[in-house]
């Protein structure tokens, strides 16, 4: 469980690590309430990502030369800070991506190609992002293989018994999110790789909405994959990381084919890098990685369990006040909830919550959330959905509570 109780993190003063929070929005100070869509950045950040380019740019793995062996320490000195982030033994088993999205797509297409054929199955849940199902239909349609979904309930948790029932001998791998985007849902990720792993069968973590919110060890989650965007963790954006164990990234082959994941080269034939390299084709994201490095270097000095309690304690906060407003609904009552609530104004379209919310410089996300079939097991094609970050505080609810106020006087709610 997530802790509740905030003990030793300063919100208020981790704020002014944020710049763009300074600013006004429609004249009135910003209220950021959609970190599950991006979350800002601290100007630690900002200045890693600027040293690259002002000190140490140049290309990666290739150049003997004094700046290339500089922007090389600092791109895999980011490698280690992410592998003990997220508890990684080895940072062989950390791949740079754009992000989730390529992470799945990856494991998706090299998993898919080397393990999977006619009559596999391959289960996900009903709570996923789209970009934990799209992935996974490409490639069963490629190979003729299924999609299997165990559902979730009507307070938008897992079904688990139809979970236990679809992981069966046909199935090789459950891809599953530790948090959903669209209503904050904490998947039992832990009794998931045991169940799966139990009956023989790999499991994919889509990290995007845990890693920012809760310490995350892949070790002790012993799943096989674990995948997070940057941008949703504090970091710069089009960069992410894929954890695979060893044994994978060393069985599975290469997903994209080009310079730097490769050994040699010949029209007869290639031998393929070392592993993480051989998932790394081409010039990466050099900057976004170190980037990245920073933003994980700031969120452990933040104290990952204080701002997992702090951001408990105000999602727990958002979600009762939301839940006792007449004529706002709550979306989903979920057993244990991170960082996310989802809610209705009865009789208003979201976008029309979302567009006089930001008049009051409130900024929250409206729509499907790219989780279509979620929002639809919930009888619903949209919401607005307040997200929050490390340096939010109780003031912000109170804006939001102040913005919904507003929202019905207008509608007459
Ligand atoms: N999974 C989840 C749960 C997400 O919230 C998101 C982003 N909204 C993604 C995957 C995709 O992440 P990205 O767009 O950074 O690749």
């Amino acid at each position: 469980m997530i802790p509740r109780v905030a003990r030793g993190f300063d919100a208020r003063r981790a704020r002014r690590d944020f710049p763009v929070l300074a600013q006004k929005v429609h004249g009135r100070p910003l209220t950021y309430l959609d970190s599950a869509a991006t979350s800002l950045a601290p100007w630690s950040v900002i200045e890693a990502v600027r040293h690259f380019d002002v000190a140490q740019r140049s290309n990666i793995h290739r150049g003997l030369h004094y700046l290339s062996e500089r922007a090389t320490a600092a791109y895999e000195e980011a490698r280690t800070k992410v592998q003990r982030f997220l508890g990684a033994g080895d940072a062989r088993e950390i791949v740079f991506v754009r992000g989730t999205t390529e992470a799945i797509n990856l494991v998706a297409n090299s998993f898919g190609h080397a393990r999977l054929s006619a009559g596999d199955e391959i289960v996900i849940s009903g709570l996923e992002h789209h970009s934990n199902i799209v992935p996974w239909q490409l490639i069963c349609e490629r190979v003729g293989a299924r999609l299997c979904v165990a559902p979730v309930d009507d307070a938008g948790d897992l079904c688990w018994d139809d979970l236990e029932r679809l992981i069966g001998p046909r199935t090789r791998l459950v891809a599953i999110a530790q948090v959903s985007n669209a209503l904050g849902t904490v998947n039992p990720i832990a009794r998931v790789v045991e169940l799966a792993h139990a009956r023989g069968v790999p499991v994919l973590v889509d990290g995007a909405q845990a890693a920012p919110h809760l310490p995350v060890d892949v070790r002790a989650l012993d799943c096989d994959f674990y995948a997070v965007s940057g941008h949703k963790m504090y970091g710069p954006t089009g960069i992410g990381a894929l954890y695979g164990k060893a044994e994978w990234l060393e069985a599975l082959p290469p997903f994209q084919g080009g310079g730097d994941m490769i050994l040699s080269v010949s029209f007869e034939k290639t031998i393929y890098n070392r592993i993480p390299f051989k998932f790394e084709a081409g010039t990466p994201n050099i900057a976004g990685a170190i980037g990245l490095g920073a933003a994980v270097d700031y969120l452990e000095q933040a104290g990952r369990a204080e701002v997992a309690a702090h951001e408990g304690a105000l999602v727990d906060r958002a979600a009762r006040a939301l839940g006792s407003m007449p004529g706002v609904r709550l979306v989903g009552a979920p057993r244990e909830r991170a960082c996310v609530v989802s809610f209705l104004v009865e009789g208003v379209h979201p976008h029309d919550v979302g567009t006089i919310l930001d008049q009051e410089g409130v900024a929250v996300r409206t729509g499907h959330h790219c989780a279509q079939p979620l929002l639809a097991r919930l009888g619903l094609d949209a919401t607005a959905r307040a997200s929050f970050g490390l340096y939010n505080t109780e003031e912000d609810i109170e804006h939001l509570l102040h913005g919904l106020e507003r929202v019905k006087e207008m509608f007459h709610v």
